[in-house]
């Protein structure tokens, strides 16, 4: 005979159960912005479900500034949850540790990876074929 749960008062019901864009309003923001290390910090805590300190760790950030992370991440997603708005990942200061390596083509604009890519090989687009191929480094955000 375990305890009855206890009913759980809700204020509001969520805005838009699908959090869809509302696009009736053109003033209206319809995303908000997580950056990655804010995607980062939930992930870690709320999905790996590691502690705090283990998140921080590895983040390779003190725990509070993990928790300040982690305490905006919560605030986004919360306000994109009761104004029904799209949620954006993108941006911050973050190291995502491994580095794109590899080519662009400027003829057909195609970007491959290469972790053997040099400033000085020679190589051909595998989409187009062009030798008109630019060593490409990417250090994202
Ligand atoms: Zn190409």
């Amino acid at each position: 005979m375990g305890r009855r749960t206890r009913m759980r008062f809700v204020k509001n019901p969520p805005s838009n159960f699908y959090f869809i864009r509302r696009i009736e309003d053109p003033l209206y923001e319809a995303s908000v912005v997580l950056t990655v290390a804010e995607f980062e910090a939930m992930r870690l805590k709320h999905y790996v479900s590691l502690t705090q300190k283990d998140s921080a760790d590895k983040m390779g950030v003190s725990q509070p500034t993990f928790s300040r992370i982690l305490e905006s991440a919560h605030q986004k997603v919360t306000q994109a949850f009761v104004e029904g708005k799209n949620i954006n990942i993108f941006g911050g200061n973050v190291n995502l540790k491994k580095p794109f390596l590899g080519y662009g083509c400027l003829s057909c604009e195609y970007e491959w990876e290469d972790p053997q890519a040099t400033q000085d090989s020679k190589t051909t687009c595998p989409k187009c074929g062009s030798n008109d191929v630019y060593f490409l480094v990417k250090n994202p955000l």
